[in-house]
């Protein structure tokens, strides 16, 4: 192996699921975060299958089942909660795991980090990367905190707003607005919710996800209405999502009443981006976020990036040169990552613009077959 010391730039999912994919092969590696907190926000997420399945490469993937919830699958219905639209139930991609898992992302990170040192990741919470140059032979990193190092391989999982991507490709390409804002709070769990449930409104979705016997979180996904700013501040975000979900009913109606802690809520605009490629220059490749990040239509951001660092661990024991691991790991995302990324874009398109010649439904099947196929 001619990759044996790396640098991961970003203690996010991607990163930290490359630190443990690679430190299992036995690569020296260190992981930088930005935060010295390094907290995550309160939500969840759902795992899809995919996601489990790279988990599971990772030993990671029961640990995650039992400590979130089951999801056997997705039910959608109009936006007053009349009419069920579909309701499937998928098949595991794992057998005796669920086909998807809803967890809290503080779980899931506990559980990436207590693995990750586990497995002897240097890891140095509250440092960033200030210098990163290369030669062919290596990357000579200086660090906020005056340390220097050298690496054969520079990993930047540093998200969406990357500050590497930047460095390396330049500020043009950059994460762009998708015309939508996500508002998310967790709540108690209704107890028949097994699954996805998935409220079409008219300009965008509103619906429920379980993380524990006794949690789900809410999300809705929605255009901004027009005249409204897209940046909001803390205080009043609780009146304000209450509003934003007055064209719901059913379920929605009844939980849209216990929003009312503004603190609860975490707000943002829905920002994507595919990074052309290749993900890399030089000696330093970018992953998770950073390279793909995808608005979250399909639930997949998180799935794919823990994919690259298994993939990327793949490659850097399969190959003597670095050119050859990431023009295999190239091979093996791209394709991917961009049917994730377009699909979800087109879905929120369509979710704004119902006369747009988009089928949300074929967009999420393409995107869901491309997502379980073989890694
Ligand atoms: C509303 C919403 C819902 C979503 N739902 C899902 C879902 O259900 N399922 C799913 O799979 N995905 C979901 N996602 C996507 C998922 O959250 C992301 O794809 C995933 O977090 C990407 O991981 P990452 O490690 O690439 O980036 P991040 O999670 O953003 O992590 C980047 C890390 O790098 C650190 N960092 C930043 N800059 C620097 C720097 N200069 N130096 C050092 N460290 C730095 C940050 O502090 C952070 O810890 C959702 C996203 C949104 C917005």
């Amino acid at each position: 192996m001619s990759v044996r010391r790396v640098l991961i730039v970003g203690g996010g999912i991607g990163g930290l699921s490359a630190a443990i994919a690679l430190r299992r092969t036995g690569v020296e590696v260190e992981l930088i975060e930005k935060s010295a907190e390094w907290t995550v926000y309160g939500v969840g997420i759902i795992q899809p299958g995919n996601a489990l399945r790279a988990l599971d490469q990772l030993g990671l993937a029961e640990q995650c089942a039992a400590q979130g919830y089951p999801m056997c699958g997705v039910r959608s219905l109009t936006a007053d909660g009349e009419t069920v639209l579909r309701d499937d139930t998928l098949p595991s991609v794992i057998p005796g795991l669920p086909p998807n898992n809803g967890i809290t992302r503080r779980r899931l990170h506990d559980i990436l980090v207590s693995a990750a040192r586990e497995v002897g990741t240097d890891i140095r919470a509250g440092v960033t990367a200030s210098t990163v140059d290369q030669t062919p032979d290596e990357v000579h990193v200086g660090f906020s905190d005056g340390r220097q190092g050298s690496y054969d391989l520079v990993v930047g999982a540093d998200g969406l707003y990357s500050r590497l991507r930047e460095q390396l490709f330049g500020s043009h390409l950059k994460a762009k607005f998708t015309g939508q804002v996500a508002w998310r709070i967790n709540l108690p769990r209704i107890p028949e919710l097994d699954r996805l449930w998935v409220y079409r409104g008219s300009r965008g979705t509103a619906g429920f996800v379980p993380l524990a016997p006794d949690l789900m979180y809410m999300l809705t996904i929605e255009k901004v209405p027009d005249g409204a700013p897209v940046q909001l501040p803390q205080e009043g975000l609780a009146a304000e999502y209450r509003n934003r979900l007055a064209e719901y009913g059913g379920a929605v109606a009844e939980h849209r009443e216990l929003v009312r802690d503004d603190a609860e809520i975490v707000y943002r605009p829905v920002d994507n981006i595919l990074l052309p490629e290749p993900w890399y220059r030089g000696r330093v490749l970018l992953i998770g976020d950073a390279a793909h990040g995808t608005s979250p239509h399909c639930g997949q951001g998180g799935a794919q990036a823990i994919e690259d660092g298994v993939v990327l661990a793949e490659e850097v024991t399969a190959h003597e040169s670095v050119e050859q691991v990431l023009d295999g790991f190239m091979r093996r995302r791209f394709e991917r990552c961009k049917t994730v990324v377009e699909g979800s874009e087109r879905i929120g398109r369509w979710e704004q613009d119902h006369s747009l010649d988009i089928d949300p439904d074929a967009a999420a099947y393409e995107v869901t077959m491309a997502a379980m196929a073989p890694l």
